[in-house]
């Protein structure tokens, strides 16, 4: 899914990916790769092997540094504190999901076990015995809600599995 943060993705460092569908290897370039923001086109039951990453050099006690800041910050911003699936919405024509779920008034509204954390809006955590469906839920009312709000249709960035 091209993992990413802070204006960086996985994929904008992978030189080649190797996948492999039955028994069928493949290797391609990252050119040849057809990819985005949060989202990598494999075909079904193609299966990634292996990467070979491309990184540029630099001063240690910098990049230290940057790591240290950037995890310190993700901790304070993130720290939601009960169990979620990481951001739920993708970030939208360049405006970021958690603003425009806060613009909808809907930061801590909670639906059975399932809410919006307090910490983040982008964040639906379990309070405590959630089911499924209480996720499901609260996720069709954020995207009503800011749809209703801003005009903007939100899209997830969790895969729902097994539900319709
Ligand atoms: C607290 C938290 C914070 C997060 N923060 C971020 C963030 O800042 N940025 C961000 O981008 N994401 C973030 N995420 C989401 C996280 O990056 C994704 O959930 C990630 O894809 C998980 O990978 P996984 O291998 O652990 O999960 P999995 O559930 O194993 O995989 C995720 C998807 O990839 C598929 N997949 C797994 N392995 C392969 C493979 N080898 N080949 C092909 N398909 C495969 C699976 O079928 C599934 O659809 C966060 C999640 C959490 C819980």
């Amino acid at each position: 899914m091209n993992a990413g943060a802070h204006g960086e993705a996985i994929l904008d460092r992978v030189e080649s990916l190797t996948t492999i569908r039955g028994t069928e290897i493949t290797v391609t370039k990252r050119a040849g790769l057809d990819y985005g923001y949060r989202r990598l086109a494999l075909t079904p039951g193609e299966i990634v092997i292996s990467a070979l990453l491309q990184m540029t050099s630099g001063s240690r006690a910098e990049i230290e540094g940057r790591i240290t800041a950037l995890i310190a910050h993700r901790q304070k911003s993130q720290q939601v504190g009960f169990p979620n699936a990481g951001s739920f919405f993708k970030n939208m024509e360049g405006k970021e999901a958690w603003r425009l779920i806060d613009e909808a008034g809907l930061r801590g509204y909670r639906i059975g076990g399932a809410q919006v954390a307090e910490a983040h809006s982008n964040f639906l955590v379990n309070r405590g015995g959630a089911r499924a469906a209480d996720f499901i839920e609260l996720s069709a009312l954020v995207k009503e809600k800011v749809r209703e709000q801003s005009g903007i249709l939100l899209e997830e960035e969790v895969r729902i599995v097994g539900e319709e």
